[in-house]
């Protein structure tokens, strides 16, 4: 922007609110009927895409100087300073190399990771509604343009600054931009220059939510120029890679690194007073210790492996928001679902429809506009039927889908339910396109799930106004008045139709309403007044929509998984019952609706919470209830949602849940995973991911943990008796730096435990290091430091050399580790099996580079001058791989008088 126009693009981007919608449509050369493709595309150019800057990352040199600041590197290269300052110019050369390879390491691991979760962010990048050509579309929200039309909707993110041209009860939280909670009116009409952001009642900007209502701007200001995207503050926010489990285990090893230090501190003082060491050597050796028994590969490890897990997911369709709900999904003891659409496939049609006099069963399959009206099995004219015509008619216009006839098929746009209308309108010979001309729609209510219904006002050609109602059939009831009998109108026969919709409800069916009722021709505008009663009753529109076979099944898994699922939906109690017992959900017999919740108080509800699992007719605020009631009962629990007003209930829940397809951004705000194929199964599975995380985090900890307390009880040991170390700190350092972390890393890979799916969940407050595996890490660090110093001894006293013996040493570690690692692939399953026997790639590949490189640390010239070694003879090689064998045959031995002990003590099944 030149600096000699008198407003700078910042001023200008402000000054829109001042504008009729008129003059921001003339400036933006837009028209309301939206732009062409082609004039978006020379926009696009011109503009750039509707994107803000990525957060600011810190720079490379930042990231990779960030993997020197922590305590032990510290001490390396203290130690690196004093071996330097005594002449051991090997020693600094070591400890510098592993030092920096460590940071090398580090900062591609972590460059590696922190891509991986940026990709699965942007798979969630938002979609806007605008008008193209003519025609409403959905489009990514990065492809908007200046003069754009966009439709807003409850729940939706404002996608880019727009001036409001249409506003219908129009709320938008501005919290974002303003600070302020509470969503702000909107209007068309122009406001004074000088109003602040949050006065500008007319604008709606990029970043902030519409919280009701619905409304259409032309987009003025996009990507960085609109106001989210002056406040860079904002962007910038970068997620730590962390949960609750690695911020702990951080705490942890900085504690144990202290701790270690003193206990170095003392061994120095032990050592150079009552045994007599020298002061140098007695100097490496705690710089020996301090490297043995600090676990500094670890944090790094849990943090790939957690974003291993995470990229998991997001291949099976389950997106983490929030790094902690990885590990509370391994916990997860109820799932609240909804139904439609997450446990049912959403591919409705409509199979009766029930009129006054009769009820008719409409053929035909999926959306193919095909198929036959019948009385009890006899079809009939459509043509020759006008309440059925009329009847259709409405359930056409009082609609928002639209069906498209493509190569692969029929389809639908919009909600799956009005399309099914839009089909049985179709089968009977309706042309949607002309009776959408003959009475245009003037206005609307739309649906919300507060009031589960909708409503239009039409007015015909010749100025007759008409007003059409559709919504769940109780609903409707209330708001009637009459009935259409076909030939005239008579009294509402109420009882008649609750028994009707409970017929078609028993079957499965969601049932609809349709009604209608004249309206003043000058009646332009649609209030809740409007329809509050006195509508005409047309009849009963039942739908199917049967269960996802792969719900089924997945329920059934979560059960055997201990965790309870309850169905939560905003449909007819009988017809959520009968889908319910399809699905096999536990407790089917009795049914809460959303009137018995207002009923209950807290106490009879929090006592019948447990053996109900089917929740209907219930709306946003009752689900806050649910989740807060149960889990005042100690379940930890994860619930479903996709609109505006699931939101509180989404954050309440310990994993709140939205919908990619069918979810509002604003429940996607709010919640911590979002599945993007809207499938109850994908939930299931990343309740069995999360449980996987979980463990491969605990599996990494517990390998790693012995291998620090293995060496560093050598090293005590050697100590105190007054021996000679059998392992130097340089090959210490090499063991945890390099071999150690190479095969801790295979774990990060592990595929599930087979019978993940079969354990109750984890307890939330299950402590990580429970007593049983302080115990293993306890017993294999004492097996390593036998095995390490057992050979080291041995060898000394059959008379091979000092460097010969510790060679043999550090290789029987590592081989320990090989073995080890099969054996902590499964925490308490045997791992003598075929399947663990056989490994997983990464965990071949980690073994045959560990392989390669302990060859080459014991072979290789180089490596001999740079740690001491000397190469291992055919039978020492030998007696290194039976020890780590023996070590993997002793902790199977382990694992098998535990099974026997814990089946033993397991009660018999109560009768
Ligand atoms: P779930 O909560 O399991 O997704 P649901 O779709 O039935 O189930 P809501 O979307 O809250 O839940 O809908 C509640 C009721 O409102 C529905 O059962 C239906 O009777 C009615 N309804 C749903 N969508 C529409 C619509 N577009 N127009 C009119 N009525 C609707």
């Amino acid at each position: 922007m030149a600096t000699a126009s008198p407003l700078s693009a910042h001023d200008t981007a402000r000054l829109w609110h001042t504008l009729s919608p008129a003059q921001t449509l003339e400036s933006r050369a837009a028209s309301a009927a939206g732009l062409s493709a082609a004039e978006a595309q020379l926009r696009l150019d011109q503009h750039g895409p509707n994107r803000l800057p990525e957060g600011k990352r810190r720079s490379a040199l930042a990231r990779f100087f960030i993997h020197f600041h922590n305590l032990l590197i510290y001490v390396l290269l203290a130690a690196a300073l004093i071996t330097a300052l005594l002449g051991h110019w090997v020693d600094t050369a070591v400890i510098m190399g592993v030092v920096l390879l460590n940071a090398v390491i580090g900062f591609i691991q972590e460059g590696k990771a922190e891509d991986a979760l940026q990709a699965i962010r942007l798979m969630l990048s938002p979609q806007a509604m605008v008008l193209r050509d003519g025609r409403r579309q959905s489009l990514a929200a990065d492809q908007l343009v200046p003069g754009d039309i966009v439709v807003l909707q409850a729940g939706d993110k404002v996608p880019a600054d727009l001036r409001l041209l249409q506003v219908k009860n129009l709320q938008i939280q501005e919290a974002v931009l303003t600070g302020e909670s509470m969503a702000v009116p909107k209007q068309v009409a122009a406001v004074a220059a000088d109003a602040l952001l949050g006065d500008r009642r007319n604008m709606a900007y990029s970043g902030t939510l519409v919280s009701a209502g619905h409304g259409l701007g032309v987009v003025v200001a996009t990507g960085v120029d609109t106001e989210i995207g002056h406040i860079s503050t904002l962007v910038a926010r970068v997620e730590t890679l962390t949960t609750p489990l690695i911020a702990q285990m951080d705490r942890f090893a900085r504690w144990l690194t202290l701790a270690v230090l003193a206990l170095a501190a003392a061994v120095f003082v032990f050592g150079v007073t009552l045994r007599e060491f020298g002061a140098a050597e007695m100097f490496m050796t705690v710089v020996g210790l301090a490297v043995a028994a600090i676990p500094e590969g670890l944090p790094a490890i849990l943090t790939v492996t957690l974003a291993i897990g995470v990229q998991r997911m997001a291949r099976r369709h389950a997106i983490i928001r929030r790094l902690p709900a990885v590990e509370t999904l391994g916990s997860v003891s109820i799932i609240c679902s909804d139904k439609t659409g997450t446990l049912t496939r959403n591919e409705m049609t409509v199979r009766s429809l029930a009129l006054a006099a009769e009820t008719l069963e409409v053929g035909g399959t999926g959306y193919d506009p095909h198929g036959d009206f019948a009385l009890a099995g006899v079809s009939l004219d459509p043509d020759r039927h006008p309440l059925l015509q009329q009847t259709l008619r409405a359930a056409c216009l009082c609609n928002d889908a639209a069906l498209e006839h493509r190569e692969s098929g029929w389809c639908v746009h919009g909600d799956p339910m009005e399309g099914a209308l839009l089909v049985a309108g179709a089968k009977a010979g309706l042309d949607l396109t002309a009776e959408a001309q003959n009475l245009p729609r003037t206005d609307l209510i739309p649906f919300d799930s507060e009031h589960k219904y909708m409503a239009t006002l039409h007015h015909s050609h010749a100025g007759e106004a008409l007003i059409l109602l559709k919504g769940a059939p109780e609903r409707v009831l209330q708001l009637c008045t009459q009935q259409h009998n076909g030939e005239q109108l008579e009294p509402l026969n109420v009882n008649d139709w609750h028994a009707r919709i409970d017929t078609l409800a028993r079957q499965g069916q969601r049932v609809l309403a349709l009604a209608y009722k004249q309206a003043p021709t000058t009646q332009q505008t649609l209030e809740f007044a409007d329809v509050a009663d006195g509508m005409v009753l047309l009849g009963l529109f039942g739908l199917i929509d049967p269960p996802r076979d792969e719900a089924i099944a997945a329920v059934a898994q979560c059960q055997a998984a201990g965790m309870q699922v309850k169905m939560i939906t905003g449909d007819h109690a009988v017809t959520a019952a009968a889908i319910a017992a399809q699905l096999k959900l536990t407790h089917t017999d009795s049914v809460i609706t959303g009137h018995d919740l207002d009923q209950m108080d807290d106490q009879t509800l929090r006592r019948r919470v447990a053996d109900v699992d089917v929740y209907a007719r219930v709306s946003p605020e009752h689900k806050l209830r649910l989740v807060k009631l149960l889990q005042e009962r100690g379940a930890v629990v994860a619930m479903t949602g996709d609109g505006v007003n699931d939101a509180p209930a989404l954050k309440r829940a310990d994993v709140g849940i939205a919908m990619g397809h069918k979810g509002t951004e604003a429940a996607k705000e709010a919640a911590e995973m979002v599945i993007t194929d809207d499938n109850f199964a994908s939930i299931a599975r990343a309740v069995q991911e999360g449980r996987t995380v979980y463990t491969n985090l605990k599996k990494s900890i517990i390998f790693l943990l012995p291998v620090n307390g293995g060496e560093s009880l050598s090293i005590i040991a050697a100590v105190l008796l007054g021996f000679t170390l059998p392992i130097t700190p340089l090959q210490i350092l090499w063991v945890n730096m390099v071999s150690s972390v190479a095969l801790a890393m295979a774990l990060a890979f592990e595929p599930a435990e087979p019978d993940v799916m079969r354990q109750p969940p984890r307890p939330a407050r299950e402590p990580l290091l429970s007593g049983f595996l302080i115990w293993r890490i306890l017993l294999v660090s004492v097996l390593f430091a036998a095995g390490v110093f057992g050979i080291f001894s041995w060898s000394q006293l059959h008379g091979s050399t000092l460097e010969e013996s510790r060679t043999y040493a550090v290789n029987t570690l590592v081989a320990m580790e090989v073995f080890y690692l099969f054996s902590v692939r499964y925490l308490r399953a045997p791992s003598l099996t075929l399947r663990g026997l056989l490994g997983t790639r990464a965990v071949l590949i980690a073994v045959g580079l560990v392989l390669a490189l302990q060859l080459i640390f014991t072979y290789a010239p180089f490596m001999e001058r740079l740690f001491d070694t000397r190469p291992v003879d055919f039978v020492h090689g030998l007696e290194i791989i039976m020890l780590g064998v023996l070590l993997l045959f002793i902790l199977e031995l382990e694992k098998l008088v535990r099974r026997r002990h814990t089946a033993r003590r397991t009660p018999e099944p109560e009768n």
